[in-house]
């Protein structure tokens, strides 16, 4: 990096924070100073450059390093996270996912969910195989082989312990404080993807995780209008790090979508409240409809770590999986049958939607080719249920 590519405040220096909820700072961070006259809500600024003459004394110089539109998301996400300093935002989850990757040392192992986020499987994957590395799939919700699969004898070890916990789709539940402890006393970084969780759901750096990242596309901004990213860390040091990855590969926010999603985060609580709430209550119906072989949601007794779940997490999340009656054909029939719901990838919007997993390439072919993953919105849970009613009917005529 030349001097001029070096950010000019290469770690934001924590603040001391009142003492509140996530539901409340979610609402509250980032607001600008109170001062007679202020505008309530950060502007945004659209500028690539600012006024710096001399040598820059830690202001803002480029748009590339640091602005004023981002900051007030950064601090909104690292407060909610209980973080000691702002996230970092990016251009999207994805873009968050590959800055973190890179913390893992070259030609070690990566443990990773095998029903983790499938671009973030590539990008493990990929970046290993350019480091003479590998990545070690688990089932993340067996502690002990994932414990097993950190220091195996006659494999590399692994740096870096990546979870997502419930994974995409399968919604297996991970023993996060149990995983980070084991990782921390053998020197390896743990990552926790806490996209579907949400911060309201579980907080994992007071667990011990030394990295947490977000798909802001999803919960946090809510709307499905715009895609973003954050990485959030205690870790002074390894902000550093993630950040001069952010400036050096420029995979930064657009002011427009900061400011939107944090327009979207203001409502993370009811939005999350409410969809938690109709997810549970869909997901008890399904169990006892007639047209369904199988669903799936942390909440229900049913659910292989749903104990964990209680014990853990707050609330069970919005997303639950559903096995229609016959098979691929049946689930593929139910997703042109409804009429509300969305037929759509992604997940988090205030929009209930739903996607047959398989029919994408490259999916794990340990889902089943019939499951359907529905991400619960915030209508009416009557409608919904309506709606998928109407459509199990409708594709068992098809
Ligand atoms: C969507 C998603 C990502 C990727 O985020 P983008 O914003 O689409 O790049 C990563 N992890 C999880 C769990 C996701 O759902």
């Amino acid at each position: 990096m030349s001097a001029t590519d070096q950010p000019s405040s290469p770690a934001a220096v924590p603040t001391p924070r009142p003492a509140r909820s996530a539901a409340t700072a979610a609402v509250a961070a980032g607001r600008p100073p109170r001062e007679q006259g202020a505008p309530v809500n950060a502007p945004v600024v659209l500028s690539s450059t600012y006024v710096s003459a001399g040598v820059p004394g830690g202001e803002n110089l480029y748009a590339r390093y640091n602005t004023e539109t981002w900051l007030p998301l950064e601090e909104a996400i690292g407060e909610l996270e209980g973080a000691a300093h702002p996230a970092l935002v990016f251009s999207s989850g994805m873009a968050a996912i590959d800055a973190v990757l890179r913390l893992a040392t070259p030609g070690t192992a990566i443990v990773a969910p095998r029903h983790a986020y499938l671009a973030t499987l590539t990008a493990a994957n990929e970046q290993t195989a350019r480091e003479g590395g590998v990545v070690r799939e688990v089932d993340i919700a067996d502690t002990d082989a994932v414990v097993a699969a950190l220091t195996p004898a006659g494999e590399p070890p692994a740096s870096m312990l990546w979870i997502e916990s419930p994974t995409n789709p399968m919604l297996e539940v991970a023993d996060i404080p149990a995983l980070t402890a084991a990782a921390r006393a053998r020197g390896i970084l743990t990552v926790v993807d806490n996209t579907f969780a949400t911060p309201l759901g579980q907080r994992p750096l007071a667990w011990g995780a030394d990295v947490v990242v977000h798909s802001v596309t999803k919960y946090l901004a809510g709307h499905s209008d715009v895609l973003l990213g954050a990485a959030v860390t205690d870790d002074g040091d390894l902000r550093t790090r993630i950040h001069a990855r952010r400036t050096t590969g420029g995979a930064i926010a657009g002011p427009w979508e900061a400011w939107l999603a944090l327009r979207g985060l203001r409502t993370l609580a009811v939005r999350v409240e409410r969809s938690q709430a109709s997810a549970l209550e869909l997901a008890r119906r399904l169990a006892g409809h007639p047209l369904v072989v199988e669903v799936q949601h942390p909440g229900l007794p049913s659910h292989p770590q749903h104990a964990r779940a209680a014990e853990l997490m707050d609330g069970f999340g919005s997303i639950l999986t559903l096995r229609p009656a016959g098979g691929a054909d049946g689930a593929d029939a139910l997703t042109r049958a409804v009429r509300l719901w969305l037929p759509a990838t992604s997940l988090g919007g205030v929009e209930s939607s739903m996607e047959r997993r398989r029919r994408l390439a490259g999916e794990a072919p340990t889902v089943p080719e019939d499951l359907l993953r529905l991400s619960v919105g915030i209508e009416d849970v009557e409608d919904l249920w309506a709606d998928l009613d109407q459509a199990l009917h409708a594709a068992a005529r098809a």
